[in-house]
């Protein structure tokens, strides 16, 4: 399992996968963060094609192509916003990884790359996010040969550690 894990830090638009994973918002139409870098990257043609998808719903996922990015594909997923802790925000976030795991594995994506979804614009605290983002990861990858590899992929030393930390406790568990 633990080959099959990786952290990076960096920006998330400069890795060669099969996808990288958009921490979108429901309109698709880019926005700040790592949306709008995303599509900066990417050029316009991604853009033109989120516009026909109309919209994703909070905790679900589209597959698109990767136009100028070094990935072939990106994977739009739309996180929930942080509201306190009550408001499904958990379940949603773990719906993030997991669809998006799905749609890697129904595609035979060998590698795929996640930002830390919802953890900046949407407020979601860092460490429950990681966690949620890791374990759901190692669940699935238990289950399936796809995707083979998932890099996280940080933007912080902060969240580096965070994710180093979170990492050897989730496969600890196992
Ligand atoms: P959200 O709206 O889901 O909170 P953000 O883009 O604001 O999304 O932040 C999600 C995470 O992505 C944060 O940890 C932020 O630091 C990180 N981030 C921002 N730009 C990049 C990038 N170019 N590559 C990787 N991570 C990034």
């Amino acid at each position: 399992m633990v080959n099959r894990i990786q952290i990076y830090k960096g920006d998330i638009t400069r890795i060669v996968a099969d996808a990288i994973v958009n921490a979108a918002n429901s309109s698709l139409l880019g926005g700040g963060g790592v949306d709008g870098a995303i599509h900066r990257a990417a050029g316009p043609g991604l853009l033109e094609e989120c516009r026909a998808l109309n919209g994703c719903k909070t905790g679900d996922a589209r597959l698109t192509g990767g136009y100028n990015l070094k990935a072939r594909h990106v994977i739009h997923t739309v996180g929930p916003v942080y509201r306190g802790g009550n408001s499904g925000e958990a379940d949603l976030l773990k719906s993030c990884y997991l669809v998006s795991l799905r749609i890697a594995a129904e595609n035979r994506l060998k590698v795929i790359a996640f930002p830390a979804i919802s953890t900046g614009i949407y407020g979601y605290p860092k460490e429950p996010a990681a966690h949620i983002a890791v374990s759901t990861t190692v669940e699935f990858l238990k289950e399936h040969n796809f995707p083979e590899k998932v890099i996280f992929a940080v933007f912080s030393e902060e969240d580096e550690q965070i994710y180093l930390k979170t990492t050897k406790t989730v496969l600890s568990e196992d």
